[in-house]
This record gives structure tokens, sequence and C-alpha cells, in this order.
């Protein structure tokens, strides 16, 4: 009889997943059915660029079904939650789907009213995010309508799906006021929760020079407890304020909430505990996780997603036909980060190595760690890879799953130390 295969989400992590199952897997040997809740595949890192008038909204969206290769099942529905006794999922729909095993993709959600005031007065008018869509296109008129005054980028809490995108956001800011003539009226500042501009120490100490440089201003260490939009204030638990104009707020981030509801899933954010190497989940062996769903110490990125489905796809296969799996997964990720002026740097790391200089992926490549305009276009170029490698469930050529070595220039002594990631 034909494995069920079942994957919860249509995003970056349940397209790529499906799509590469399909084809390990003839139609005789495995159904597939792909669940998610709406029919809007959103190219996330586009988010970035809609604010700024880089991007318009309707070109990062595409239909769910036609990422998804024929002989695979979409069925748009919410699920409700997940049976793991009993191997079933029960759709908000009524339906229930029953399985051998599951994929579970349903990344991460913003659950911005668990931060006192932040969807009270002032929300969508002078508290904006661009982690959404429609955030994302409001933020854009109200950054056209800005002329001076203090612009405050502010992540709430860890995890975040991306988290240079709030400095990439910064970055781009200064740039778009430069353009518009008026940088001088405008007091860019960015706070975070972190004790510096990032959570790697070589990376954060160069984000940091180059927040500095372009003037605008870190705030460290600031837990966001309160955001007070009418009167324009970020209060911190330990009640430091931050008065603002504008206030672009990265909230808190959780699992999809029907892990909550399933018994034996998640844990206490709704992440669901995963294998951090073979991406089986914890909570049986049947189940696997990929993306910003589990609860591993990488990065919440689609480029770490795409790593991980070489790996858990292979794994899933050996699961069902009895076989050790592979626990070669290494935590790589690779991100652009824009800088704004055309430019942009480049990270490249994993679960042992924290993101250095050097070049990427050998010693001839694009450069890391560094502003330049090659890396630029690299970030733009990355959405066609979206769509036409990722998803696919293709590998791009000469990048590998796991992190290169070579062209990484480390440092003497503190080689290849284990690193706290986010
Ligand atoms: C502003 C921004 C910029 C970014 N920039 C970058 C970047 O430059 N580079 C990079 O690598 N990554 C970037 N990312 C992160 C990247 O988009 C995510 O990490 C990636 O999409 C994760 O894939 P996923 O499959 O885990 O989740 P998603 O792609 O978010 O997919 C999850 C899916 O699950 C569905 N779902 C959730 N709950 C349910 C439910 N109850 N029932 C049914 N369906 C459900 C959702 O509808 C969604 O389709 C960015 C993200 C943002 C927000």
């Amino acid at each position: 009889m034909a494995h069920r295969i079942v994957v919860l989400g249509g995003g970056t992590g349940g397209t790529l997943t499906a799509n590469r199952l399909r084809r390990l897997f003839s139609p005789a040997a495995a159904t597939i059915t792909v669940v998610d809740q709406d029919d809007e595949h959103i190219y996330q890192p586009g988010l970035l660029f809609v604010p700024f008038g880089l991007a318009d909204p309707a070109e990062i969206v595409r239909p769910r079904g036609r990422q998804l290769h024929d002989g695979i099942d979409y069925h748009q529905s919410g699920v409700d939650q997940v049976d793991i006794a009993a191997d079933e999922v029960h759709l908000a729909d009524g339906t229930l789907l029953a399985y051998d095993a599951l994929v579970i993709a349903t990344g991460s959600t913003l659950v911005p009213e668990e931060t006192e005031g932040l969807t009270g007065a002032g929300w969508m008018e002078k508290v904006f995010t661009f982690y959404s869509l429609p955030g994302a296109t409001a933020l854009r008129s109200a950054l056209a309508a800005f002329r001076g005054g203090r612009l405050v980028v502010n992540v709430v809490d860890l995890p975040i799906k991306c988290p240079v995108a709030p400095l990439e956001f910064c970055f781009l800011a200064d740039w778009y006021f430069h353009q518009r003539g008026i940088r001088d009226r405008i007091q860019l500042t960015y706070v975070t929760p972190l004790d510096g501009a990032f959570t790697k120490p070589v990376a954060s100490k160069t984000l940091a020079g180059l927040l500095e440089q372009k003037g605008i201003e870190l705030v460290t260490e600031f837990n966001t407890g309160e955001v007070d939009g009418s009167g324009g204030r970020l209060v911190s638990y330990d009640e430091r304020e931050i008065a603002f104009d504008l206030a672009v707020t990265i909230p808190v981030h959780s699992g999809a909430a029907y892990v909550g509801r399933s018994s034996g899933l998640g844990d206490e954010l709704n992440f669901v505990p995963t294998d951090e190497h073979t991406l089986q989940s914890h909570a049986k062996p049947n189940i696997f996780v990929i993306g910003d769903a589990a609860n591993l110490p990488a990065s919440k990125a689609g480029s770490v997603t795409h790593f991980e489905g070489e790996v858990l796809v292979n794994n899933l296969w050996r699961f069902l036909d009895g076989q050790e799996l592979d626990a070669s997964f290494d935590g790589h990720t690779n991100c652009f980060i824009e800088t704004g002026f055309h430019e942009a740097m480049l990270i490249d790391f994993n679960y042992d190595t924290e993101p250095l200089p050097g070049h990427f992926p050998t010693s001839v490549g694009l450069p890391l760690l560094k502003e330049s305009h090659l890396n630029h276009l690299g970030k733009l170029m990355f959405q066609w890879f979206y769509w036409h490698s990722l998803l696919p469930g293709h590998p791009i050529p000469g990048i590998p799953s796991g992190m290169p070595h070579a062209g990484k220039h480390y440092p003497a002594r503190v080689d290849r130390a284990p690193t706290a990631t986010n």
C-alpha cells in the first residue's frame, strides 16, 4: 500500500519538502497531501522592500497550489489539531487525514497582542510592522508621509524570523530618507533586547559599527513591556522609556496555535521540539519538522529551511524504509543583509561557526561580513532562486547544504567554538 505522507503548511518548507518528496516517491509508493489555511504564498524577504516602494505587494504573492508539482494534493483548510497517538490530523473544515509520516511546516506566527498596548491606540497609524503584507503595505504610506521626527525600530522579543531583517530596515530607512533629502530631520533608533546589534560577537561588532557610521542609535537590553501608541512611547519591563513619532515593531513570534492544542507535540511557545541534526520530532518518530516551526538553535530563515530540506526528505524516506537516520544537518544559515545605497553584506554560519569575514562559498566568491554591490545583486537574485529553485526543491548550484569552511577567515584561537544561535 502507498505510504500516506501529510505536510502541514504550504509555505517555504512545506512546498519544497512536498516537491522533493514527489520526485523521490513514485505516485504508487506514496500519496502526498499539503494543507494550508490560505492560498497566498508570500515571498517574505520581499516584505522588507515594500515599505520603501522597492517592491510591489502584488509582485511577491503567488497561489500556493501552482508552486506544487503534479501529483501532490493541495487541501486548503486550517489545522485544528494533530492526534499524535492516532496518527491523524483534524482540519478546521472537519476533514480527518490519517498519515504514516507527518511533516510539520507551519512556520511561526506573529502575536502582537502578547505585548501590552501594541495593538491598541496608534496601531497601524503610528505603530506598524513590516512582518506581514498588510503591515508592510500600510507602512509604505506612513513612511511616505513622514517628514521629520524619531523613527524607532523595535524587536520586542526573540526568536523572530530573519533576525537581520530589522537591521536591514534601519539601513534602508537611512538610505530612503537620504534619497528624499530629509535624513537630517530624522532620528533613527534601533531598540533590541539583545546586548548588541546581533546574536554573534564578530557580526555584532561589525553591524554595530555600521549602525554608528550611518548615524543610527543602538539601544540594547531593552525588553519591551508596553507600547503606548497614543503617547508615542516604548516602555521596558525595567521602566525605561523611549519616545517615538513612528514605531516599526517586530512583534513576539510563536509557533502555530494548533500545536498547543495537540497533546504532546509542542513546547510552551508552540514550537516543536526537534532533533537538531536529523529533523525528526521528539514527539514521535513518524513526525518530522522543517523551517520556523522547529525549536532548533538555528535562525528562522528561508535559507535554513532550504538547507534542511535535503536532510529531512532523505530521513523521511529512511524512516519509512526502516533505516537509520542521517544526522548531518549542521544548522547552515546564509543571509544577505541589505545595507542601503545598493550594497549588502553576506553572513554564512552554522551551529558551531559564527559569521566570519572571508568569501563565500570558496576563497573566490561573495565577500562575507563586508558591504559590496555584488552582495546586493545576490540579495535581489534570491527572489528568482526562491520561486525557481528553492520551492521546486532543487539545490542551488555551487551552494551545498552543509556550511562550506573554505574561504572563511577563522580567528587563530577561537576556532569553531559553539555559539548561541537565533
Ligand atoms: C520581513 C521578512 C524578511 C525575511 N527575509 C529573509 C531573507 O532575506 N532570507 C531568508 O532566508 N529568510 C527570510 N525571511 C524568513 C523566511 O521567510 C522564513 O524563515 C521562511 O519562510 C520559513 O519557512 P516555513 O515553511 O517554516 O514557514 P512559512 O513559509 O511562513 O510557511 C508556514 C505556512 O504554514 C501555514 N500555516 C500556519 N498555521 C497554519 C494552520 N493552523 N493551518 C494551516 N496552515 C497553517 C501558513 O499559512 C504558511 O503558509 C524573512 C521573513 C520576513 C517576515
